[in-house]
């Protein structure tokens, strides 16, 4: 499998069983992206939706996910912004940056999951009503 260098938006409930090399599945209903890693190495990269997580913003063509993905638990440890449905590279991070990024990402979801319950219901309604529109 060569590497992507764009991925193209698809609006799923659930995501098919084997995925396509340049997809950027989206599930609106369990909040999750999955797409397979840009690198060509075929690891699925799962990205839940949530204010610790990962947003994603579609302009009605292409889709754009934040923050980067960095894929520091795949052997290939392949580290990428995508924007505007462009894959662009950024430089692998050193094992400590990793674990630093670990430790900040643990901090950012203990956070979140206290008032996760309270508001994904009312943040999913909007983001609906967003994309509707
Ligand atoms: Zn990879």
């Amino acid at each position: 499998m060569s590497a992507a260098s764009r991925l193209r938006p698809a609006f799923v409930e659930t995501f098919p069983a084997t995925l396509d090399q340049g997809v950027l599945y989206i599930s609106i209903t369990y909040r999750t992206c999955g797409h397979l890693c840009c690198c060509g190495c075929g690891e699925e990269v799962i990205t839940p939706l949530s204010p610790a997580q990962w947003s994603v913003t579609y302009n009605g063509e292409t889709v754009s996910l934040a923050p980067s993905i960095g894929n520091w638990a795949l052997a290939c440890q392949s580290h990428y912004w995508i924007r505007n449905g462009d894959i662009h590279w950024s430089r692998r991070y050193s094992a400590q940056e990793i674990a630093a990024n670990c430790e900040r990402d643990r901090g950012r979801l203990d956070e979140a999951s206290a008032d996760a319950d309270r508001t994904s219901l009312a943040r999913l309604r909007r983001r609906l009503n967003r994309w509707r529109r």
